[in-house]
Parts: structure tokens; sequence; C-alpha cells
């Protein structure tokens, strides 16, 4: 077969100068979460299918469309990670992390695959950023975490974020107010989507999920949870919202928010950003207090989330440049090349960015690699060991000893 090869449907190729923003986000990042003593943690990019069926719930969007679910060669199901959560749960029930002092504060960075339809802001691979607190059901931790990513958010500057913030009750306290919304929904059947009839029985907290009209009249008249709290888990949200505020977190209380994972219980939460178009949401997140026993470990309240970098990155709707080069070395003869590397390889053992030509350019050809580069200053190496410096920005050009250049050239 011949033609030319493309990225899959949905995917995308990060190109170098696309790529200083991204490091710019990661390294905010993990300064901000390091200061708060949260640990990085790297999970496989696929699991056993279980997981996740288990994990994030069977009647789930993700776990129904949107998997990438394969075969290996011993009959195995596996499946790239949807999702970041589940993958750390089970990290933590492996690796016996309930020993470590309570809470593990964890974080992770990387790709994620889920089969939906593309769009702006919706990819089929797409990359997230996410922090959780294990072992702990203290509203301390709701606050410490949200404030990470609002933390996280203020600090690159992303603009129009907005906080909601909900509460799902426990799952036994919520069982009630689901036969409420069950009878709502059963009641007004006709008028609602295809796909959200379907689910009344299994995932009724969906509709409020729904773009679909009829639906949407349906659910503007639904019980909210939030008026069905029992005492313990509406006291939690009372002080979540009180320690809001204290850590000055703005937000705003939405009775109607809710998540498309089946773990959340309690707290939940979403940033919606106003340049994002459809796919609003820059992050989110909330409190899986029965996620770990579902999957085997002991009873271990947890709360977090994820931010979705290239939505991230639509928000801040401009690049940063990377920075240049501090030299670039130009020979006046092939037989200073040997020189030129030594050199190049000393400077940057010194922590200067340096380039020379690896293309055996003419003179000229290498003072316009140097432009292109961006190099502030370019050495040239003149046969007979003389040496002279150009400082690239003003055009001076003086005679040098190669020796002192690192000095010399310092920003
Ligand atoms: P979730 O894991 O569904 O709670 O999503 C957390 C965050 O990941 C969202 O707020 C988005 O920023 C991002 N996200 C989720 N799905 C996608 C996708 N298909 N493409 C790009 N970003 C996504």
């Amino acid at each position: 077969m011949t033609g030319k090869f493309k990225a899959p449907r949905g995917t995308f190729d990060v190109l170098p100068e696309q790529s200083a923003q991204r490091e710019r986000i990661h390294l905010a990042a993990r300064e901000i979460f390091g200061l708060a003593g949260y640990r990085f943690i790297m999970t496989p990019a696929f699991e056993e299918t279980a997981l996740f069926e288990r994990g994030v719930g069977k009647s789930t969007d993700i776990v129904r469309k949107e998997m990438f679910t394969f075969e290996d060669k011993g009959g195995r199901s596996l499946t790239l990670r949807p999702e970041g959560t589940a993958p750390i749960c089970r990290a933590y029930v492996e690796h016996g992390m309930r020993r470590l002092p309570q809470p593990v504060k964890l974080f992770y960075a990387g790709p994620f695959f889920r089969h939906e339809r593309p769009q702006a802001g919706r990819y089929r691979q797409f990359n997230q950023i996410g922090a959780e607190a294990i072992g702990t059901d203290s509203p301390l931790a709701d606050v410490e975490v949200i404030t990470l990513i609002s933390d996280l958010f203020e600090e690159l500057g992303v603009p129009g974020v907005e906080l909601r913030i909900g509460s799902l009750g426990s799952h036994e306290a919520r069982a009630g107010y689901l036969e409420e919304l069950k009878s709502h929904l059963r009641a007004r059947s006709g008028e609602l989507s295809d796909d959200v009839r379907e689910r009344i029985e299994i995932n009724p907290l969906r509709a409020f999920d729904s773009d679909h009209e009829g639906t949407r009249a349906v659910m503007t008249e639904a019980p909210t949870l939030l008026e069905h709290l029992d005492e313990e888990d509406a006291a939690h949200f009372e002080q979540v919202k009180g320690l809001l505020g204290a850590a000055s977190v703005e937000y705003t209380i939405d009775p109607t928010l809710v998540r498309g994972l089946d773990y959340y219980t309690r707290t939940i939460f979403s940033f919606v950003c106003d340049r994002l178009g459809a796919q609003s949401e820059i992050g989110g997140g909330g409190r899986y207090d029965g996620l770990i026993e579902q999957l085997g470990g002991p009873a271990t309240p947890a709360v977090g989330w994820a931010a979705g970098i290239e939505r991230i990155l639509l928000a801040l709707d401009e690049d940063v440049t990377s920075a240049g080069m501090d030299l670039f070395i130009a020979i006046a003869d092939p037989g200073l090349t040997t020189k030129a590397v030594a050199l190049a390889s000393e400077l940057r053992h010194q922590g200067l960015a340096v380039e020379i030509d690896l293309a055996g350019r003419s003179m000229k050809g290498q003072f316009r690699q140097a432009d292109r580069v961006g190099a502030a200053h370019t050495l040239i190496l003149e046969a007979g060991g003389s040496a002279s410096l150009k400082n690239m920005d003003t055009g001076d050009q003086e005679s040098v000893d190669p020796k002192h250049v690192a000095n010399l050239i310092r920003p």
C-alpha cells in the first residue's frame, strides 16, 4: 500500500513549537502540588478491563461506549485507561499504601483514552493532570485538593474560570433520594431522551447532565440531592463550604451537578471556563469514599480531581515562545570541528544552551542558522586559534579567549 499516514482520528501531535506552554503547565503543577506535599505517581497506560467496569461503573458512558478495549495474546481483556483514579486506587491497594501515614497525597499526569466523538476540546487521546488525597474523610482534604487546582489555574492565568460545587451524599443515604428521582422520571418518561429513559433504573442521576430539551424541562422540576442529604452529609458539605470561604476560594452551589463516573460520594466539583465553548469543563472531581473498598481494598475515604491539559491550553489561547539559545559556535574552517564540539559540551555542562553547526554550512549559512535558533551570541572560531564573539542583538563583535566565553555570555 502507498500513501501517507495521518495521526488517528481524535488524536494529535504536539509539535515542538507547541510544547513550551505544556511544559509551563507541568512545571507550575509540580511546584504547587509539591509545596503541599503531593508526590508524583505513574501507573500503566492500560489496565485490566474489569478495573474500570467495577470502578467507573457499568452504566456510565465511559464504560458502555468509550473504552478502547482489546485482548492480549493470552486472552486477557485489557483497556487503555479512560481515567486516572481507579488505577491509582488499584495501586494504593496493591502496594499496601494504607500502611503509610494517611492521607497519601498523590498527583499524576499523562495520556488517557476515550472513544468519544472528536470536537474542539474533546479528543480520543487527551492528557490530564490530577491529584488525589487518599485515606481521610476530613473536609479539609476536599478543600486542600480544590485549592490545588484553583491555585494552578490562577498561577497559569487561565481566564474566565468558575467553580461549581455540590454534594451527592453517601451511597447509602442516596438510595432513598434515587427512588424519588426515578419516580419523577418514570412519571414523565415520554418527554425524556431515549438514552435517559433507558437508564432510569440504572443511572437516573445522568438525566441532570442531558442537553436534550425535553429532558432538561423534566429536570428543572426534579427533586435535587442537595435537599435530601442526611445530617452527616449535610454537615460535611457545610464544612467544605465554610473552609472554602476561609481559603478565599470563590464558588457557586449547583444543586444539579453530577459527574460521569459512578464512584463519587459527598463533595463533587467542576471548574468551567467561559472560553471553551461546548466542552466548557476544564477540570473537576470529588470525593470517592467507596471506591477503594469496591476495588477489593479496605474502606478508605478519598478525594481528588483531574484537569484536561488541552482544555487549559485552549483557554490560555496563546503560545509562549521557547527560550532561544545562549550561544551558537560557528567555525571558519572544518579543521576546527573537534574544538567546537569539545567547547559546546563543556559549556552545556555549565548550564548554557549551546548549538553548533551540524550540517557543514558556509560561514554565512552558520550566521543565518544562529539567527534561526535565536542565539543571543555567536562565537566564531578562526583558524590559528583566535576567536571572536558577536552579540546578535547589537551586532557588536569583539576578540575573545574561548576559555572566558561562559562568563561573557552568561544571561
Ligand atoms: P473526567 O475524568 O471525565 O472527570 O474529566 C476531567 C477533565 O478531563 C475534564 O474536565 C476535561 O478537562 C478533561 N477531559 C475529559 N474528557 C476529555 C476528552 N475526551 N478530551 C479532552 N479532555 C477531556
